[in-house]
């Protein structure tokens, strides 16, 4: 056996296995075993915890901010409050001087600003380390912040949170995010609002919507919207049905909003896939839909639903679209941005 001359790289300290996080404009990876708890607002203004199985490790808050904020005062804000808390509950607390978590060099963000505290060591929560800054281009003050477990070592934390944290992105490219969740990743243009996101064993689930244009394009124009839902165990969710019968019943017949037809066949993602087409449920939509494409001499197309049976993954997975004639490239961009496995 000949010895190598040179040195093969070893993995970082924290190398373990990660994963994606996307969420509203913000993208940067994870450990593997974190995924999003709770999470609320809008791009405008939200926050998102991501958990591991004993409890929170990310926080990341935002907010736009029309006038340049003063993000070092916030942050001592911040830590004054912790401060506070500790001390009424009796409990060791103390700020991290000189934390190093994102150099200020390294982020194109105006007042990287880096801190850090720690606590009693046998709380739940031992130690925290973070950063702010304010974003020019998304106009966002961000605000993130990895929180160390009972046993967690401090400087063990402060690394954590500088190799997750260092290349957390805050706005995605040429208009569009990247959206990462448990093992999910998509792309879906940025002027798309998140308008629900369910995360259940049996069922993920997340809606994006882009509101109706102002004025006279959107008279009679219902939302634009973009829609998937991803249900585990598809082998024994087909056991007694074909795929079509379980997407009828499932899918199709438990949309509130459109009525569907009978499915096509098609193919997702070269897998085994049904195709619905269909329009608003509501008399008084369909009639406005109906009135204003003959006014403006234009065709409202008819929405679409996929459902399609990854047998790789062992998955059923379905995307909805109800998108303008001018972005029905949208749909297709958006089915292709997406692994299904
Ligand atoms: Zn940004
Ligand atoms: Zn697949």
């Amino acid at each position: 056996m000949s010895a190598s001359t040179e040195f093969s790289p070893l993995p970082l300290l924290f190398g373990k296995t990660r994963r994606a996080l996307g969420w509203q404009g913000f993208s940067t990876e994870i450990p593997e075993n974190w995924n999003p708890g709770k999470f609320s607002g809008t791009r405008a203004r939200g926050d998102l915890r991501v958990d591991d199985e004993n409890g929170v490790r990310l926080e990341l808050r935002w907010e736009n901010s029309k006038k340049t904020p003063d993000v070092e005062k916030s942050v001592a804000n911040f830590l004054q409050t912790l401060e506070k808390q500790a001390k009424k509950r009796g409990e060791a607390f103390a700020i991290v001087e000189d934390a190093k978590v994102v150099s200020r060099g390294k982020k194109r963000k105006d007042q990287v600003t880096s801190f850090g505290w720690t606590g009693a060591p046998g709380a739940p929560t031992s130690c925290g380390f973070g950063a702010a800054w304010f974003c020019p281009t998304c106009d966002r003050v961000t605000f993130a912040h990895v929180v160390g477990h009972q046993k967690d070592k401090a400087a063990k934390i402060e690394r954590l949170a500088g190799e997750i944290l260092g290349p957390l992105e805050c706005h995605g490219e040429g208009g569009w995010d990247s959206w990462s969740f448990y093992d999910i990743q998509i792309e879906i243009p940025a002027e798309f609002e998140l308008a629900r996101a369910q995360m259940l064993l049996n069922k993920i689930e997340v809606e994006w919507i882009r509101p109706r244009p102002v004025g006279l394009y959107g008279w009679g124009r219902r939302p634009e919207r973009l829609k998937l839902s991803r249900f585990p165990v598809a082998n024994v969710l087909l056991t007694d049905s074909s795929l079509e019968e379980w997407a009828d019943w499932n899918v199709r017949d438990k949309q509130k909003l459109l009525r569907f037809g009978d499915a096509a066949p098609t193919s997702v993602n070269g897998h085994e896939a049904v195709l619905y087409r269909g329009g608003p449920k509501d008399p008084r939509s369909i009639a406005s839909v109906w009135l204003f494409d003959k006014i403006l001499r234009r065709r409202t197309p008819p929405g679409e639903l996929r459902v399609w049976n990854c047998q790789a993954s062992n998955r059923l997975w379905a995307f909805e679209n109800e998108v303008a004639p001018i972005n029905l490239h949208v749909a297709s961009d958006v089915l292709d941005s997406l692994d299904c496995h």
